[in-house]
């Protein structure tokens, strides 16, 4: 499953972020639902957001939409992977360099 900052075309990185995040207690967007209902990655968006989000409008979905199918599917939210996060070439170098002074200095 990819993340969300690996899709190729999504209609998000096309609007305001904040959209997409919006205060808790607040209303999901309709704006934003709208947007995601014509995104070609709204489905795995979607699973995404499930299996991984606790915050946001993910593949259209509002966090209570997500809760609720995680407890009607009995799907358990999973933290993303250590090198998911990694994978930027800047952050990598940056975790390397530290390692290695951590290294040297023990
Ligand atoms: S489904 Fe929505 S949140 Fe997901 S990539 Fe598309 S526009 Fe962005």
């Amino acid at each position: 499953m990819r993340p969300p900052r690996e899709f190729e075309t999504p209609l998000c990185a096309q609007v305001d972020g904040e959209l997409w995040f919006p205060e808790k207690g607040s209303a999901p967007p309709v704006e934003a639902r709208m947007i995601c209902g014509r995104c070609s990655h709204k489905t795995e968006c979607a699973e995404w957001g499930i299996k991984h989000e606790t915050h946001g409008i993910w593949g259209g979905l509002s966090s209570r939409d997500r809760q609720r199918l995680r407890k009607q599917l009995n799907i358990k939210l999973e933290q993303p992977r250590v090198e998911e996060w990694l994978d930027n070439a800047q952050i990598r170098s940056s975790v390397e360099r530290n390692q290695y002074k951590g290294d040297a200095a023990s």
